[in-house]
């Protein structure tokens, strides 16, 4: 049976329908037509807008990189992972990859996700030796029966897919460790002037929507502590029928609200990717005001590439790619206090 193409009605609230003479309908006749809903409009894609991709943070040339691989016409899952490897290859980049931090025994561990346009996902959990986790995520999803591996697991699956075995540790990272056991308090506070994880949603020239997440998680972390990145709904989320979603920040918080699912679930429901952002952070704010202690940013996409984020604190910017051009864009935030 074929898949829905529809999205409830868009005047629920404003989701921003994109029009031109060349404009595309989701809702494309040669399919068969599924079951009437009056309460469901068919969302209006305007081709001519693809490629895009964003990503959390100033990741210039991982954003930049992606670009250029969607405007060659590599399908979105493929670009978004050559996009995010620039950073798990960047050693200076103490939160994603190689040079990450580590946990607090000296451990680096990685965690990813990868999810398509069809909707299929992998994911790593606590990976040492392992550089390029998003790519490794995406073989769990093609090459395994699996979503998730885990651990050794995980490794041993790279090994046979001839990943190489590297040391994660790099001499800053360490010497940044030995400082940190000296007075080995742990505040698990996400410092917002730090780049953190980076999550990568692209729409490729045909419209297709796919994601990654890659981190070394929270830094001094509890040995075993894996966050929201690798987890399918927290971390990452797409639906190529309706948009996707990535955070980055206090994973914990993230993953009590399913922070990415919610923001495609509230997309699927006729929100634009703004207010579904926002009402993504507002869900975790108005529990308590721990909020204050950490930052938490989400950044969506919608089908008709429509771009949306929010974060707690002042401090979060993406990289958005489009029209060959590659910005920051600043994003507003819940406590002007
Ligand atoms: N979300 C990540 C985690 O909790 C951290 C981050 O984005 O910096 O592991």
């Amino acid at each position: 049976m074929n898949r829905r193409k529809f999205i409830k009605n868009a005047s629920l609230t404003g989701v921003g329908l994109s029009v031109s003479s060349s404009a595309l309908s989701c809702a494309n006749s040669t399919e068969s037509k599924p079951e009437q809903d009056e309460t469901k409009t068919a969302m209006i894609i305007d081709k001519t807008k693809f490629p895009k991709a964003i990503c959390t943070w100033g990741f210039v040339s991982a954003n930049a990189k992606a670009g250029e691989e969607l405007a060659k016409g590599t399908k979105a899952l493929d670009a978004a992972i050559a996009g995010v490897a620039v950073e798990e290859e960047n050693i200076k980049n103490t939160t994603v990859g190689k040079g990450g931090a580590p946990d607090r025994e000296g451990n680096v561990t990685l965690d990813a996700c990868v999810m398509d346009s069809n909707g299929d996902c992998g994911a790593v959990l606590y990976v040492e030796n392992i550089t390029n986790v998003a790519a490794l995520a995406k073989k769990v999803m093609e090459d395994t029966p699996h979503v998730i591996l885990a651990g050794n697991g995980a490794e041993e699956f790279a090994y046979s897919q001839g990943f190489k075995k590297e040391k994660l540790l790099t001499e800053a990272s360490e010497k940044a460790w030995e400082k940190w056991k000296e007075s080995p308090e742990y505040k698990p506070i996400i410092n917002i002037e730090n780049h953190d994880t980076i999550g990568m949603l692209c729409i490729d020239k045909d419209g297709d929507i796919a994601g990654a997440c890659t981190t070394s998680g929270l830094s001094y972390k509890m040995k075993g502590r894996v966050g929201d990145s690798p987890i399918i709904g927290s971390g990452l989320f797409i639906d190529n029928e309706v948009g996707g979603a990535v955070a980055t920040g206090m994973g914990e918080e993230v993953l009590k609200t399913v922070g990415s699912f919610l923001i495609v679930e509230l997309m699927r429901n006729g929100m634009s990717p703004q207010k579904a952002c926002e009402e993504a952070i507002g869900r975790i704010v108005s529990k308590n005001d721990r909020y204050k202690d950490f930052q938490i940013a989400y950044i969506a996409m919608n089908k008709a590439g429509d771009i949306g984020s929010y974060c707690i604190h002042k401090g979060f910017t993406y990289m958005k790619y489009e029209n060959a051009t590659n910005e920051n864009v600043k994003v507003d935030f819940f406590n002007k206090a």
